[in-house]
């Protein structure tokens, strides 16, 4: 048979077996095998590898686009000399992902802009792409969802027991009622040395109490929290308003 029509066939048969990829490169690889003298083998682990790394490439996107971040950003676009309360080091050790692996949590306090959302999100994003799923809310959200009558509350925890790290963002924005502080205590207590969270606040423990209706629910969450957890507080200015403050349009806070 004349070899375009063998290369038709393995290609179709490929795509058959859905391999798209390796059917896509087929032509090139072939034709870089012969040029460099592959061997079979070598052959093969190339275009396995295309399809191999095409297919993680996909995963993370998907992945990516189930987790909702609110936007894409990672520690490379984190300007450490801006925010030397954040330690590079300790950003590494977390970039190692071993917090998630043992179930642990991370804490990320400060006032508003500087940086908190900004690492939670560079963190699910190495998460991902290492191939664990993670999945972003505001705790804004997380109430109103819980409110929703459309699932039960026992299908809805379920959804957010499933990734193995869950970003709570903003606690501490509005104060809980008894319901929603219920609802949060389960959940943390469920994940509690399962799944990590990755909680930010800008509320410091201390402050806590407030946003509960009781001091026993609210110490009781930051019990389970905080027994295996690693917490950031960031100090320092809003990285939003720096441009601004630069031009001369707002004063420098009295505390920096
Ligand atoms: P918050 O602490 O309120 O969650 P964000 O993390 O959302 O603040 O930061 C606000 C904006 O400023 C985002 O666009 C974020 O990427 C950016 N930002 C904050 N800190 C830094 C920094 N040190 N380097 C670069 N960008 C930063
Ligand atoms: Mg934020």
């Amino acid at each position: 048979m004349p070899p375009v029509l063998v290369e038709e066939r393995v290609r179709l048969g490929l795509e058959r077996l859905r391999l798209q990829r390796m059917a896509e490169v087929l032509q090139r690889v072939c034709e870089e095998a012969s040029r460099e003298h592959l061997s079979y083998l070598d052959f093969l682990d190339q275009l396995l590898q295309e399809e191999q790394n095409a297919r993680d490439a996909r995963n993370v996107e998907i992945k990516t686009r189930l987790a909702r971040l609110p936007y894409h950003k990672t520690m490379a676009d984190f300007d450490y000399s801006f925010q030397p309360s954040v330690d590079k080091k300790h950003i590494a050790e977390l970039l190692t992902l071993r917090f998630i692996e043992q179930a642990e949590n991370v804490l990320l306090l400060g006032p508003p802009g500087v940086g908190k959302t900004h690492i939670a999100v560079a963190l699910a994003l190495e998460a991902i792409t290492k191939g664990y799923t993670a999945y972003f809310v505001t705790m804004q959200h997380l109430v109103d969802y819980f409110a929703e009558r459309t699932d039960p509350v026992a299908a809805k925890m379920r959804v957010l027991l499933r990734p193995k790290l869950l970003v709570i963002d903003e606690v501490g924005y509005l104060p809980l009622d008894r319901q929603a502080a219920n609802w949060f205590f389960e959940l943390v207590s469920r994940r509690y040395e399962r799944g990590s969270i990755i909680l930010t606040s800008n509320k410091s423990y201390g402050d806590w109490a407030s946003l509960f209706p009781e001091v026993a629910i609210a110490s009781a969450i930051l019990d389970r929290l905080l027994h295996h957890s690693t917490t950031i507080n960031i100090r320092g200015e809003s990285y939003r308003l720096k441009d601004k403050r630069r031009a001369g349009l707002l004063q420098k806070p009295e505390s920096a």
